[in-house]
């Protein structure tokens, strides 16, 4: 893959996406050790960058990386024109509505004005819109599960995983956006102009 530049997300999907090109033979000892945005591979010249999960996308439709590894809930929420051409088996989540308990047997779908609390306004846009249910979406940074519990929303748009940090919180999912899990994205120009290194790139992906 000479000459390509990888975008990376931090959290959760870091470790196992450089353990991917460190078992492709890629020299990242340095992203453990060092808070180095961007790190060169001389040997293998290839360049890593490391960004949050929502401008992963970004960075590749624009780009600044030719390859990016990220969750399908940030790259549908980020809205980018990228080929997604490869889905990795890790990363697993879902992104679910949810809120306090005593939702359950309430029509919650019936009621109007709900607020909802999210860090994926775009997508809990879409998919209350999508069924014609009346909501204010408000956008939060982090903690959302904070959010009903101080009256700042009715319910909460998030990611889960194993479903402890709802419950400890007091609330149950109420329904699933949509299942998630890392994918690599490829910049549109990046997969015609470089189109024998990204190939090469996702075969061994594939074959490892
Ligand atoms: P859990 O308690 O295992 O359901 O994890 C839920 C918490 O972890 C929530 O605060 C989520 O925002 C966060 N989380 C879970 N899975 C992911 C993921 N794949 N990417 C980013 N954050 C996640």
């Amino acid at each position: 893959m000479s000459g390509l530049t990888v975008a990376l997300a931090k959290g959760r999907l870091l470790d196992p996406s450089v353990g991917i090109f460190q078992a492709l033979g890629y020299d990242l000892s340095e992203a453990a050790s060092s808070r180095k945005l961007v790190i060169e591979d001389g040997t293998r010249r290839a360049r890593f960058l490391f960004a949050k999960p929502m401008d992963v996308p970004i960075y590749v439709e624009y780009g600044a990386a030719d390859v990016g590894i990220v969750g399908q809930d940030a790259l549908y929420e980020s809205g980018t024109n990228v080929y997604e051409p490869l889905v990795l088996n890790y990363g697993h989540c879902r992104l679910v509505v949810a809120g306090k308990a005593e939702y359950r047997d309430a029509e919650w779908k019936m009621l109007a004005g709900l607020r909802v609390a999210t860090q994926y306004p775009r997508l809990a846009k879409q998919y209350f819109a999508s069924r014609g249910l009346s909501a204010e979406i408000i956008q939060v940074y982090g903690s959302v599960e904070l959010a009903p519990t101080v009256g700042l929303a009715d319910l909460i748009v998030d990611v889960v995983d194993t479903g402890r940090t709802l419950k400890e919180n007091g609330l149950i999912e109420l329904a699933e956006i949509l299942q998630s899990q890392a994918v690599l994205i490829v910049n549109r120009a990046s997969h015609t102009l470089r189109a024998e290194a990204v190939r090469e790139l996702m075969e061994r992906v594939v074959n490892l």
